[in-house]
């Protein structure tokens, strides 16, 4: 399929052969059509399958039909709301590429910058706007933003806005623009709330789910390390002395342990910079754009800061932390292997982290291969894991690897589906207990 079997008019063709794109990629070709048509949708997809073009193609294409006269004052006929300012600012770089050739506006409207070039931006027109929800519920209170003409709603990464507590600001957001409109919602997981979000939002929505968690991360080649905690950071300044490692993603679990990671970094003579919540707008700009033109090496980041973020052609991404929310892992990994590329995850699996491993690799539906030339290898520990060390994490505790047992992380891959994909071939060892291979813990974490 071609992007001209999908009905798209001129202005936007011309823009997607600027970007080099050839060929619509899977959620592209199931979404357009419908979203053209007027349906709402709801979308089960992670960055980096082009889930961005997927809604903003045809939102362009449907607003840049409705012909204004100059005279009118623009409105905002779309919004987009996502979960983080990184997220937002990547998808106004999208749209505005996409819409090119076009005489539509879009843009962002974030926290943490000044507010008065987004004021000078809204004075001006914006056709559509993309916005994470507090800063958009200030410019709502102080009259600014007017959402009354808003036709098309965007929810992106719903599932996050819920897990960062901005559900509340959402829905209020809602009850600011028309209730006939056209609604897209995209979440990768479905706790309950979502449900009834979806319920109450979505008109008989065209459901797209595109590669299964499972499938997404098979183009991605998978490593793991055993490791003791103490034995991390030199198991990562060794493992960067590989030159073939050209750009590393590195996750922590926290915004020190990132800020540390750098530090010990810094000592070794390895460019790197950290990016998190507690960096301002500007900072974090500035750490993803030298590391995007490859002044930096390696960017250290959390899960919330590192959401969303888009860098092509990524080598590596390094879980120095495994996350204790299995979907996170493969969220993660989706960093790299981007847009038909090969990419390569290596992990870090500390004694109390394996539970975490088991989870993760119950739902990817594979075990991850342990690299057995290792340095600095764990030593054999007999202590159980600590249920309180496994932190704040009611997934790792509550045995998530039975979905029942933890509705509210229900794995995508059985959101639309009924025989559950990921729930893979681990099998070969027993659940409950961490019968790793022989060269791993013999221990039997408590979960
Ligand atoms: P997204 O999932 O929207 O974050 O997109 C992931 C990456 O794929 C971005 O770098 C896009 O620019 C790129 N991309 C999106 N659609 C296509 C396409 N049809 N062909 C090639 N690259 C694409």
């Amino acid at each position: 399929m071609t992007f001209n079997d999908l009905k798209l008019i001129p202005e936007i063709l011309k823009a997607l052969s600027n970007e080099n794109y050839t060929a619509p990629t899977p959620i592209q070709e199931q979404s357009i059509p419908a979203v053209l048509e007027g349906r709402d949708l709801l979308g089960c997809a992670q960055t980096g399958t082009g889930k961005t073009a997927a809604f903003s193609l045809p939102i362009i294409q449907l607003l840049s039909a409705q012909k204004s006269k100059p005279s009118t004052i623009r409105r905002i006929r779309s919004l987009i709301l996502t979960p983080t300012r990184e997220l937002a600012l990547q998808i106004s770089d999208n749209i505005q590429a996409y819409s090119k050739f076009t005489d539509l506006r879009c843009t962002a409207i974030v926290g943490g910058v000044s507010q008065k070039v987004q004021e000078r931006a809204l004075n001006n027109g914006a056709d559509i706007i993309i916005a994470t929800p507090g800063r958009l519920i200030d410019l709502i209170n102080q009259k600014r933003i007017d959402l009354q003409h808003v036709q098309i709603l965007v929810l992106d990464e719903a599932d996050r806005m819920l897990d960062m507590g901005f559900i509340h600001d959402v829905k209020r957001i809602i009850t600011k623009m028309p209730a006939k409109r056209q609604t897209l919602f995209f979440s990768a997981t479905m706790p309950p709330e979502i449900t009834k979000m979806v319920k109450t939002l979505l008109n008989n929505p065209v459901k797209v789910e595109i590669t299964p968690v499972s499938s997404t991360v098979d183009r991605i080649t998978q490593s793991l390390y055993m490791v003791d905690k103490a034995n991390k950071q030199k198991q990562l300044n060794h493992l960067l002395q590989d030159e073939s490692i050209v750009s590393a993603l590195v996750f922590t679990r926290t915004k020190h342990g990132a800020d540390r990671v750098v530090r010990e970094l810094d000592k070794v003579k390895i460019p790197a910079q950290a990016i998190h919540g507690n960096k301002s707008q500007n900072a974090r700009q500035l750490a993803l754009s030298n590391f995007r033109s490859g002044v930096t090496r390696v960017l250290v980041a959390t899960d919330i800061a590192a959401r969303g973020i888009d860098i092509d052609e990524l080598s590596h991404v390094i879980n120095f932390n495994l996350p204790n929310i299995p979907e996170t892992y493969v969220h993660r990994i989706g960093r790299t292997g981007r847009a038909g590329l090969s990419g390569v995850a290596i992990s870090f699996c500390e004694h109390e982290e394996i539970p975490f491993l088991k989870d993760i690799e119950k739902l990817i539906g594979k075990t991850i291969p342990e690299v057995k030339d290792n340095p600095f290898p764990m030593l054999i520990t007999t202590e159980p894991v600590k249920k309180a060390a496994l932190g704040s994490s009611k997934a790792a505790v509550s045995k998530p690897s039975n979905p029942k047992a933890n509705p509210t992380r229900k794995p995508k891959s059985e959101w639309f589906t009924k025989g559950s994909k990921s729930g893979g071939n681990s099998s070969s060892r027993p659940s409950g207990n961490s019968s790793r291979p022989s060269s791993r813990p013999t221990s039997k974490p408590s979960r």
